[in-house]
C-alpha cells in the first residue's frame, strides 16, 4: 500500500508540494499505466501500429490521451493538416 506523501505546515501551497501530491495522486490510480500491449512487426520487420487515430482535433487527441494513459503507447495521430497547423477556428 501507498503511504500518505509528507508535507511540512506552509509548503502545502507551493509548487513542489503540488507536483508531490499530483504525483502521489496518479500512483494510486496507477497512471500513467505501463505499455501492456506486446510489439508486433510485419514479415519484413517493420513496426505495426496498435492503433491509428485519423484526426488530430480535439477528439483525437482525447482519444490519443485516453489510449496513451491506459498503456497503450504505439499509436500514431494522422491529420491532413500540416503539422503545427490549427484543427479548427
Ligand atoms: C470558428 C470556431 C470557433 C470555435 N471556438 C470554440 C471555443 O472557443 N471553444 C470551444 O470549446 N469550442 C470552439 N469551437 C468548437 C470546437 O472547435 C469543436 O467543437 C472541436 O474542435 C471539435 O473537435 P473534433 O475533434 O470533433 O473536430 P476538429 O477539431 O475539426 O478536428 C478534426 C480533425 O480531423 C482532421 N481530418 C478530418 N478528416 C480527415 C481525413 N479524412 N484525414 C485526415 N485528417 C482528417 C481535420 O484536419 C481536423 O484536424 C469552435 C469552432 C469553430 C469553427
Amino acid at each position: 500500500m501507498t503511504s500518505q506523501p509528507h508535507t511540512t505546515p506552509g509548503a502545502a501551497n507551493s509548487l513542489d508540494a503540488l507536483a508531490k501530491r499530483i504525483r502521489f495522486d496518479l500512483d494510486c490510480l496507477n497512471l500513467p499505466s505501463p505499455n501492456w500491449v506486446p510489439e508486433r512487426r510485419t514479415e519484413k520487420g517493420e513496426t505495426v501500429n496498435d492503433v491509428v487515430v485519423i484526426g488530430g482535433g480535439m477528439c483525437g487527441l482525447v482519444a490519443s490521451f485516453a489510449l496513451r494513459t491506459s498503456g497503450i503507447r504505439n499509436m500514431r495521430i494522422f491529420d491532413r493538416n500540416p503539422e503545427g497547423s490549427k484543427a479548427r477556428g
